[in-house]
């Protein structure tokens, strides 16, 4: 049984975060590192995310399954389904490159200011 809080991804970062409630979610990040991603960003991943749980949701009930099914359309849903999968890491994957991005440039700054004194 996965635990459902993980190590924020962040390379150094001592802290914690629960698992958000995609999943297949395997990373998190915490909620200061979180905040170093633009607004942008973040409200680009919350729309996909929010797009996906809801596809998985309807995918998952029994009723539209089985309408999905009869109605000939069950390969278009794996497609749309696959897709927002697809949005929803690459949404994660923009937010990670930015925190990491400004994670690795304020240690930078960090360590100039630390040998300058
Ligand atoms: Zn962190």
């Amino acid at each position: 049984m996965l635990s459902d809080r993980l190590r924020c991804c962040v390379p150094g970062c001592a802290h914690s975060a629960a698992r958000v409630t995609v999943p297949e979610c395997v990373e998190v990040m915490c909620e200061a590192h979180y905040a170093l991603a633009s607004p942008a960003a973040q409200a680009r991943r919350a729309r996909y995310e929010d797009r996906l749980r809801a596809l998985q949701q309807i995918w998952n009930d029994d009723a539209y399954f089985d309408r999905l099914v009869a109605s000939g359309k069950y390969l278009k849903m794996c497609s749309v389904l696959s897709l927002a999968s697809e949005n929803a890491e690459r949404a994660w994957g923009d937010i990670k490159d930015e925190v990491l991005g400004a994670a690795a440039a304020s240690r930078d700054v960090g360590e100039k200011v630390g040998a300058a004194a």
